[in-house]
Order: C-alpha cells, then structure tokens, then sequence
C-alpha cells in the first residue's frame, strides 16, 4: 500500500512540474474559469467543443500542486474524448473525494485520478483537486441548459 501510495505523490508531483497541454488554445469555442479563492488556484480552460467531443481542451493558470495536477490530468484524459466520458470520471472523482480517507479507491474506474485518494485527509485539498472539474461540469451544464432552448 505504501508503495503505490508514494507512487500516486509521484504522478502528482510530476503533472505539476510537467503539466500536459499547458498553453492557450487559440480557436477554443470556450474558455472555462476555474478560480479557488479557499487556495487562490485560479485556472482557465480552453476547451474545443465538436459536437458532443472534446476535440481538443488545454489549460493556463496558477495555483498549488494539486489543483495544476488536476487539470493537467483532466486534459490528458478527456482530450478527444466524448462528453460522456468526463461526466463518468467527474461522477467517480467527486464521489471518491467524499469518502473518507482509507475507503477503498477504484482504480479501473479513476485512472490516473486514483493518486488523489490521499488528499481526503486534507479538506482544503479536495477543493483543489475537484476544482477543474467542477468549472467544467458547471459550464456543461449550464450550456445545456441554454442550448435546449
Ligand atoms: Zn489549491
């Protein structure tokens, strides 16, 4: 447990120092702001919206290690990817952050989202973590919201 436990700390570290898609997307149908004022992570996503797919989505911005991480992963998972896809991850990432910090974590379902188990420990960190998340399942909503008329 220790082992992959340190594992997790790594890929977060790692994202943070090397986050993926990290640069403006010039032609973004969307810019999403995801701002924590508990933390200061402030963060824009720019996310290119086909149809019902993430053709592409990169980011920009500042903030602590765990919420960079966050956002670096977001791209790297949800990147060419269906809307759908980012609602499953969104639904097991949100859920595994309310339990409490030994429950057990699924893997096969979280992906790479699993090395953020150990920030339940740490209230103020789950913000950080589920922060880019939640900007862009706010704006998806919303858009629905408006595109259904
Ligand atoms: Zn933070």
């Amino acid at each position: 447990m220790h082992d992959s436990r340190n594992l997790y700390e790594q890929l977060i570290l790692e994202h943070n120092k090397h986050p993926q898609n990290y640069e403006r997307l010039e032609g973004a149908t969307v810019v999403v702001d995801a701002y924590n004022p508990l933390c200061g992570d402030a963060f824009k996503l720019y996310v290119q919206l086909d149809e019902q797919t993430f053709s592409a989505i990169t980011f920009e911005g500042n903030g602590c290690a765990i919420s960079k991480a966050s956002a670096s992963m977001l791209t790297e998972m949800l990147r060419g990817k269906a809307v759908d896809v980012f609602y499953a991850l969104y639904q097991s990432f949100h859920s595994m952050l309310q339990e409490s910090p030994d429950a057990p974590v699924d893997e096969a379902a979280l992906g790479n989202l699993a090395a953020f188990a150990g920030v339940r420990a740490y209230p103020m960190r789950v913000k950080c973590a589920i922060l880019p998340w939640r900007a862009l399942d706010k704006f998806l909503n919303s858009n629905t919201a408006k595109s259904g008329e």
